[in-house]
């Protein structure tokens, strides 16, 4: 435990103004389950004695509301037994055993864009490019169906190819099918994202990637952290489950960005928060001298970012990410235990996937959506948990 002389008056009387709101609103739920003990750690927290992972912790599970200051002690804690196992916790009492999965069909690998870090960029010339006829997107939803998916996740580079009209065919179709449609194809006007939802789209995912706006503009090129904040205002208000989340170890990052980044996608509020390690690719302007954290730190801490997420958003979904795969063997089961409750096994036809290059070392590049589906199932049994048989809808808006 660490005495802290360096909490100062504002944070104490932040946190008393809280337990007054909660007080004053008669929130006995929240008051009951507050033991004795609880109470001496937050009283001594908040009176700014003691800091300690403990309080900030018990803070998060009984309020549901850290600020940036507790975030970045917590990022910080070399300890993360305490977080993981707090996160594990409420993972069960809020969402439960059950894990969703969602279809990932990567269906083109064609993109305007020139993010830095990512293998898809436009000026990757070395990658050899596909695009699938909205046939083929449409079958690979069928055979995902086939195999008891009952979400399939349409994604690509940003690829004008697929025009408006297009894309309201892909998504009526499927959603004639009775799966659930979640979108993650980029920056688009209001417009776009209107048509494509009033086709049937449920969900649309888009990351912040980093809500630091000097790093955001430095990472994409002739994009702007600005308008990426105002799609997600867009999808937001059109009803659409809203699907956010970074990229964690950027080039440049520091922890005290990723405590803001979290603090972000609690505003939205997010109802999917996708926490990715970066994983360097060598086709990239990104010089893996550059990377701040180090990979290894970056599998470390994505885990954190999903625990404190979980803690500070209960009911959100929370995939265990592919990319944490690819850094550990156990990677996503590792993240089903640290308060991930979704997983998005790959239903992209099998001669593609090796094209679909974001960061080397994708996993399942030779399986089959078949295999996939059967590996996965059983992945999570091991883990004692199952496959939801519901369209995973995230519980607080459904
Ligand atoms: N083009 C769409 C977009 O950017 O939102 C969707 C496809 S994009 C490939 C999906 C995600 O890949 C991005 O949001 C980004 O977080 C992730 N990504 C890109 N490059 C990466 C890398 N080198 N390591 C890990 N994740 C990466
Ligand atoms: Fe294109 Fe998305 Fe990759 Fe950026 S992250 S280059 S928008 S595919």
């Amino acid at each position: 435990m660490i005495i802290a002389n360096h909490i100062n008056k504002q944070y104490i009387i932040e946190n008393y103004l809280l337990l007054f709101t909660v007080y004053f609103n008669k929130n006995l739920e929240i008051l009951e389950t507050i033991n004795n003990f609880n109470v001496i750690c937050f009283f001594a927290t908040i009176s700014g004695h003691m800091i300690s992972t403990k309080n900030i912790l018990s803070k998060a599970i009984h309020f549901h509301t850290l600020n940036k200051n507790e975030i970045l002690y917590i990022l910080k804690e070399k300890n993360t037994k305490m977080l993981f196992y707090m996160a594990n916790k409420i993972r069960k009492e809020y969402v439960g055993d059950e894990v969703h999965l969602r279809a990932l069909i990567e269906f083109s690998n064609y993109c305007i864009r020139n993010c830095l870090y990512c293998g898809l960029r436009k000026d990757n010339y070395r990658l050899v490019r596909y695009r699938l006829e909205p046939w083929k997107i449409i079958e690979l939803a069928q055979k995902a169906k086939n195999c008891n998916y009952k979400t399939v996740v349409l994604q690509s580079g940003e690829d004008p190819y697929y025009t408006t009209k297009k894309m309201k065919d892909i998504i009526s179709a499927i959603k004639s099918l009775d799966i659930v449609v979640t979108l993650s194809i980029g920056e688009k006007t209001f417009n776009e994202y209107e048509a494509y939802r009033n086709s049937g789209a449920d969900r649309y995912l888009l990351r912040i990637e980093t809500t630091n706006s000097i790093l955001y503009n430095k990472l994409n090129p002739e994009m702007n952290l600005k308008n990426r904040m105002k799609c997600i205002e867009y999808i937001k208000k059109l009803g659409y489950e809203v699907g956010s989340g970074i990229m964690v170890g950027l080039p440049g990052q520091t922890l005290e960005s990723i405590a803001k980044d979290i603090l972000y996608l609690k505003s939205i509020p997010v109802d999917m928060a996708g926490i990715g390690p970066f994983i360097y690719h060598p086709n990239t302007p990104i010089s893996l001298k550059t990377n701040s954290h180090g990979t290894n730190n970056a599998f470390e801490l994505s885990l954190k970012v999903m625990a404190i997420l979980r803690l500070l958003m209960p009911w959100i979904n929370i995939p265990a990410t592919t990319a944490m795969e690819t850094l550990n063997t156990q990677g996503r089961l590792i993240a089903l235990q640290s308060g991930a409750n979704v997983v998005m096994p790959n239903a992209t036809e099998t001669i593609y996937r090796k094209y679909y290059e974001i960061y080397p070392g994708k996993i399942c590049l030779k399986d089959s959506t078949q295999y996939c589906r059967f590996c996965i199932e059983n992945k999570i049994k091991s883990i004692n948990r199952y496959v939801s048989n519901g369209k995973g809808f995230c519980k607080k808006t459904k």
